[in-house]
């Protein structure tokens, strides 16, 4: 399978979309192989824009998702980034590309795909990111504070403790709602005075954030 030109092709359809806009994020994009993250039995999909299992009831975010949601966060060279919710590792491996002289800290709840994340990131060769087990609704607050929090699973309501841990001049992106459905897509600006600017990009469907501030289990 040519997954190049599949990469390519799909990357286009995103441009023209309006959904990658940036050429950073578009050169990550282009460069993170997709296939590498996700099951050998849907690696012949990976240049779908749809999300897939990826074990333990979760997935891999869709391409489109995984756009919209970068270019909201807009992350820089040097950022420091927390991930909440690893999954494969593909989202992180993006980041990282981005964010050359920064760092990635992530963190999953499942240790079996923590560990298949940082298999994946491993074969990529991405080098600037480090893959936490635990609940990651309390953030990391030993590496904070973070220029850019990202969160890859849907929130009941805005985590306190990410908050605390967003830096000032930071964003953080991030689904919030309790309908299992549909949630409301937020970014946080949290300006350098220390007050925040709210706005919301859109309805998408997650999977629970499971943890001490997000769902007490896997239904909502
Ligand atoms: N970003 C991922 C990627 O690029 O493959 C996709 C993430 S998947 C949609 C959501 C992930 O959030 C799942 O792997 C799930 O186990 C994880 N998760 C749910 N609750 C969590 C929590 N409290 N802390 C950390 N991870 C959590």
């Amino acid at each position: 399978m040519d997954y190049e030109k599949l990469r390519k092709e799909l990357v286009e359809k995103l441009i023209k979309a309006g959904t990658l806009k940036s050429k950073e994020i578009i050169d990550a994009f282009l460069s993170i192989p997709r296939e590498e993250f996700c099951l050998p039995a849907y690696k012949d999909k990976a240049y779908i824009d749809v999300p897939l299992p990826i074990g333990w009831g979760q997935t891999i975010s869709q391409p489109t998702t995984v756009a919209i949601m970068t270019e909201a966060l807009k992350p820089k060279e040097d950022s420091r980034i927390l991930e909440v919710g690893t999954g494969s590792g593909y989202q992180a491996a993006i980041l990282a590309f981005i964010a050359k002289n920064g760092f990635v800290y992530t963190i999953e709840r499942i240790p079996q795909l923590a560990k298949f994340a940082e298999r994946n990131l491993r074969k990529v060769g991405i080098k600037n990111v480090k893959v936490f087990i635990g609940d990651g609704s309390l953030g990391l607050k030993e590496y904070a504070p973070f220029d850019r929090i990202i969160v890859t699973c849907c929130c009941p309501k805005i985590p306190p403790p990410l908050l605390e841990q967003l830096a000032k001049g930071g964003i953080m992106v991030l689904p919030v709602g309790d309908h299992p459905m549909y949630q409301r897509m937020t970014v946080i600006e949290k300006r350098d005075e220390g007050d925040l600017r709210m706005y919301e990009i859109g309805f998408f469907s997650f999977v629970p954030l499971i943890g001490i501030y997000g769902f007490k289990s896997d239904s909502f």
